[in-house]
């Protein structure tokens, strides 16, 4: 079957990630006629991969204040979003409230750590410095030569897959659609403003998750009174908007890797635990997550030898368990950087256009905030203050700073990266 088929929303959706689903379900909440659109099937994207860490405090970052008080502000939110996303969906997200500990492996790693203590405490966080002793008292799986680390107790942690499929389940309770295997790839336009979008023709028969209208071999208009662009790294790639309005978005590699204890053993940490070259990160299903590295090399997801490697050996340097554990799954991501490392959100440079992407490091941390903020452009409503700052038009974003990766292929970057 082909043809084309013509329906219209209050706003349209494009990319289910989970920006797009949360700022869908709020907008639904709200009243508003929403559909998401998106490619694969939930979880899909940079979504799929995320560690799921909520750690504001734990990895902040040096001069990037406005981020921390945009995560600050979207951590005080997560709970009660849960609350309501499983509430709705009756499913579980994984979220786990156990806390970060981060260790400092040799006298170089203590001198940052402590640098970063000290940040921590001028900013009034919850961070508490502990001696070795006190660590293995909390993590008795920890390697037992190390300096020190810092409790960072409320930190928590997310299943970001459990989170989509949650969400996803959420935005239908709430009225709103959701169509997988549908590629959005135009624009519809009345003069200079976008109406809509147009989708090719979908190869798949609606899953389980998706609208129950299929849209099987059919292109489909779909009109909106505004198009919400979230369809994150490939955001900056939109060859159907005018060159300027696409965000100004690339995609960032990294890989993770998932490890399982064997039958009848627990898992080597109860809280997240990282070192300056890795973090873990402990599923409520029994995985251990380890991340990540980070590198810039356009839209490429293979998974490297290298970067299994080092991932591997830097997680054994931290809980020598890991070594007797399974190696479940080995999987590549693209995080949607953005030259200032804030996210985008907020009207485009187009009519009928709102862009929520660029989330970067943080876009399972920023969900909450950056639905509310969605919702609330759509309602015509200021966003939250701190949310300002990753106004579209802010002047950070205006040169293109793409940083080549000149490393040889062989060398990854391993960082504590979200
Ligand atoms: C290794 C790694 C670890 C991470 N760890 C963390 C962490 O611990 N904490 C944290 O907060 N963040 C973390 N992140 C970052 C986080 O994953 C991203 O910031 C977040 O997923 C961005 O969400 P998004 O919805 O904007 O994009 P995505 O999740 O990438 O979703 C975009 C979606 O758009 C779809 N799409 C693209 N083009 C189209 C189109 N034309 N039509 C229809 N659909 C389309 C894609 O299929 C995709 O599903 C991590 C990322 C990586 C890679």
């Amino acid at each position: 079957m082909s043809g084309s088929s013509s329906q219209s929303f209050d706003a349209v959706f494009v990319g289910g990630g989970v920006i797009g689903l949360a700022s869908a379900w709020r907008a639904a909440q709200a009243g508003a006629r929403v559909c998401v659109l998106e490619r694969a099937e939930p979880p899909a994207g940079a979504t799929n991969v995320a560690a799921g860490m909520l750690a504001p405090v734990g990895e902040l970052s040096y001069g990037e204040r406005d981020l921390l008080a945009m995560m600050l502000a979207s951590g005080a939110l997560w709970p009660d979003f849960v609350a309501e996303v499983e509430a709705a969906s009756g499913t579980s997200t994984g979220f786990r409230t156990t806390g970060a500990l981060h260790v400092a492996l040799d006298r170089d790693e203590a001198g940052e750590l402590r640098r970063r203590h000290e940040l921590q405490q001028e900013l009034g966080l919850e961070a508490e410095w502990l001696t070795p002793t006190r660590c293995r008292d909390l993590e008795p799986g920890l390697t037992p030569i190390f300096v020190g680390g810092v409790l960072a107790g409320g930190d928590v942690s997310v299943d970001p897959r459990a989170l989509a499929l949650a969400l996803a389940a959420a935005l239908r309770e709430a009225g709103g659609e959701l169509r997988t295997g549908t590629e959005v790839v135009d624009g519809l336009w009345v003069g200079e403003r976008l109406v809509g979008v147009r989708t090719a023709p979908s190869q798949t028969q609606p899953s389980a998750l998706s609208s129950p209208v299929g849209d099987k071999g059919l292109r489909v208009d779909i009109h909106a009174d505004t198009v919400v662009l979230c369809n994150g790294a490939w955001s900056g790639q939109t060859s159907w908007l005018p060159a300027e309005a696409r965000p100004n978005v690339r995609p960032v590699k990294g890989e993770v890797i998932e490890l399982r204890p064997r039958e009848g053993e627990p898992l080597p940490a109860e809280r997240i635990i990282a070192s300056e070259r890795i973090y873990l990160v402990p599923r409520t299903d029994g995985r251990l997550i380890a991340g990540a590295t980070q590198e810039e090399r356009g839209f490429d997801t293979t998974v490297t030898a290298g970067g299994v490697h080092e991932l591997l050996r830097e997680a054994y340097r931290v809980l020598p368990d890991v070594a007797e554990m399974e190696l479940v799954g080995m999987v590549a991501g693209l995080r949607p950087g953005t030259p200032d490392n804030l996210p985008i959100v907020g009207r485009g440079a187009v009519d009928g256009l709102i862009l929520a992407t660029g989330h970067f490091r943080n876009g399972i941390m920023l969900a909450p905030i950056t639905a509310d903020a969605v919702a609330a452009i759509l309602a015509d409503r200021p966003v939250p203050t701190s949310m300002i700052p990753a106004d579209p038009n802010r002047s950070s974003l205006v040169t293109h700073t793409v940083t080549k990766d000149n490393r040889l292929p062989g060398e990854h970057s391993l960082e504590v990266a979200r």
